[in-house]
């Protein structure tokens, strides 16, 4: 048999079998259950006293928030936010901390056990220059600074749900592992080495980054591109044809965004730079262009890619040139079949709604270190602790006041998931 035709048979017959144990692991439950089991979850004392616990050390939690934002971390330069970090996990005698070899700070919550493992990741990366002085202001109950909201708000979170967890005496069945994530903003390096050394220890895996009123549960595919078309050059005045390389880039350009582009799945394209002489009076040898394309589905982007390569070859020749296509990066979509059944997906629902977000909008196009999980096949899921607008900018902002709702929400997630364990034994 050809080999490429039984991988894509092993793939498949693979992928058949990933969405029957997800559907039985998950059917045993109605939506009707998971939010039942979300209020109960809710009602319980120590949740109680922990959500109270949260409120009480609002002060505490934004100043502790503003000064770990007010420590830039560059990706691969996280080492004194780290550190930062590293003191206060230090202080709670529940956590068992520690470093890896990618950098990541790492702090194990043990659980009782017979529950699962859950790892909840923020990135302590920022996308700022090295040396950029960063404070944070408050004006009209927002708080700006640049990498306040990305992501510095969800590894406050993380902080503020281990305390009020520590307070409330809260035990799990399953560990709780909070993972300081390192180079998410430039490779995802940090969640991927944290992935490759936990393989099969991982039951869920919750990625804060961006968003608040709901959570993805997949990753879009983001393949980046660039095109350049190769001709002879020449002065203006020199005979034409040949033309600059210009005008076939500009044909092949308008014709790529006649290309329908799908709804469902969720497909984008962007040709955002573009380059061609280096002067004003020469014509273009080598034009070039970019092209940012997504989607959820492997084969939309195959697809496209295969008619966006024949549009660039078919205008390059016909002005008698040829073409050089790079590929910048290429992240492949990250769908887990029969996910949105899934016991961690069906919980996060139940958890969201239970919480007054009544319809929190569930998503496949996320684009963090959750992809990083569901390609290696461990579930997940990517939502964040605030509303926050600015993100990559200088002018980055949140609102501060939902911080303590997405606070208590997060803390929520982690022990519908991890299980809290019976009131009995909560406290020792
Ligand atoms: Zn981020």
């Amino acid at each position: 048999m050809n080999k490429a035709i039984l991988s894509l048979l092993l793939t498949l017959s693979f992928s058949t079998h990933l969405a029957a144990t997800n559907q039985a692991a998950n059917n045993r439950q109605s939506p009707e259950e998971y939010l039942s089991r979300a209020h109960a979850l809710l009602a319980r004392s120590e949740v109680t006293k922990a959500f109270a616990f949260v409120d009480q050390n609002r002060d505490a939690t934004l100043r502790e928030w503003a000064a770990i934002t007010e420590i830039n971390a560059p990706s691969g330069k996280e080492r004194a936010r780290a550190a930062f970090v590293e003191k206060i996990l230090r202080g709670y005698k529940s956590l068992n901390v520690r470093y890896d070899s990618a950098g990541n700070l790492i702090a194990v919550r043990k659980g009782t056990g017979g529950g699962p493992i859950v790892v909840v990741d923020a990135h302590l990366d920022t996308v700022f220059q090295e040396g950029l002085k960063i404070k944070a202001t408050i004006r009209n109950s927002r708080i700006y600074a640049p990498g306040v909201g990305d992501d510095t708000r969800n590894v406050e979170a993380m902080l503020a749900g281990i305390r009020a967890m520590d307070h409330a005496r809260i035990r799990t069945k399953g560990d709780l592992v909070f993972l300081f994530s390192v180079e998410e903003e430039t490779s995802m390096r940090g969640a991927k080495e944290f992935i490759k050394e936990h393989k099969g220890k991982i039951d869920y895996y919750i990625a804060l980054d961006g968003g608040y009123e709901g959570f993805t549960y997949g990753g879009i595919g983001i393949n980046w591109y660039r095109h350049h078309i190769i001709g002879p050059g020449g002065h203006t005045r020199s005979a034409t044809p040949p033309y600059s390389a210009a005008l076939p880039l500009a044909r092949a350009i308008a014709r790529i965004y006649e290309l329908p582009l799908a709804h469902n799945p969720p497909t984008n394209l962007n040709i955002g730079m573009l380059g061609g002489a280096e002067v004003v009076n020469a014509k273009a040898a080598d034009a070039w262009f970019t092209i940012d394309l997504r989607s959820t589905s492997n084969e939309v982007i195959a697809g496209l890619e295969q008619r966006i390569a024949a549009i660039i070859k078919e205008e390059s020749e016909r002005a008698g040139m040829t073409v050089r296509t790079e590929i910048i990066t290429t992240t492949p979509a990250s769908q887990l079949p029969g996910h949105r059944d899934s016991r961690l997906v069906r919980t996060a629902e139940a958890v969201y709604i239970a919480l007054g977000f009544a319809r929190p909008p569930i998503t496949i196009t996320g684009s963090n270190n959750a992809s990083v999980a569901l390609l290696a096949g461990v579930p997940a899921i990517s939502t964040g602790a605030g509303p926050c607008g600015g993100a990559h900018s200088l002018t980055e902002w949140c609102e501060i006041e939902p911080l303590y709702n997405g606070i208590k929400k997060i803390l929520s997630l982690q022990l519908a998931l991890a299980e809290l364990e019976s009131s009995t034994r909560t406290t020792e």
